[in-house]
């Protein structure tokens, strides 16, 4: 099963980047070329029935399988990003870290009114960052269709602040 041959790869990293934490380092997955086609059309797999236009990816870990995964869809990558990295004119959201703030960005052109996007991103914590991303999406008076990550951290109860923005999330290694 995919959940375990994920959950076999990913290497527990102990405090990074602080102390007390216990970070899931997904870079085994990228040297087994196998396990990652099987990611991305598992993650397409559970995306099927829902219509998507555009896949936004979250940096920097939302876009190792994010464009893999638009061009499986056919539908084009749009890049979100931290502030100050994109060149040209963009809107912004910030929102909260455990300590300060944290602001993301997207190109103001680039998605279209009523676009459905696909929010993807490496792993779901809090779901502070996708919330974020949702609200951008919204900004540009396109919709939240569905989330999709590798791993949710499920104890951290990410996926509760998700389902005003949108119901379907699909995970495929949960803890
Ligand atoms: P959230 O905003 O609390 O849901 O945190 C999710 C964001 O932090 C994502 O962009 C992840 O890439 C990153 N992140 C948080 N914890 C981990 C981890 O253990 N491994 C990899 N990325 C993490």
């Amino acid at each position: 099963m995919i959940e375990e041959k994920i959950k076999q790869t990913v290497r527990d990293v102990n405090d990074f980047p602080k102390p007390g934490i216990i970070f899931k380092d997904i870079t085994p997955i990228l040297k087994d070329p196998k396990l990652c086609m099987q990611i991305t059309e598992a993650l397409a797999a559970q995306l099927s029935g829902v219509k998507i236009d555009v896949v936004a990816g979250i940096e920097s870990r939302g876009f190792l399988f994010g464009p893999a995964l638009a061009q499986l869809l056919n539908v084009p990558f749009v890049p979100i990003r931290k502030a100050g990295k994109l060149p040209y004119k963009t809107i912004q959201e910030s929102y909260a870290l455990e300590y300060g703030t944290a602001t993301i960005e997207v190109h103001e052109d680039a998605l279209l009114a009523g676009q459905r996007v696909l929010i993807h991103d490496d792993l779901l914590a809090t779901g502070g960052t996708v919330v974020a991303a949702s609200k951008l999406v919204m900004q540009l008076g396109a919709e939240v269709a569905a989330y999709s990550f590798i791993i949710s951290l499920d104890f951290l109860n990410g996926r509760a602040r998700l389902s005003p923005y949108a119901v379907k999330v699909c995970s495929l290694a949960s803890y």
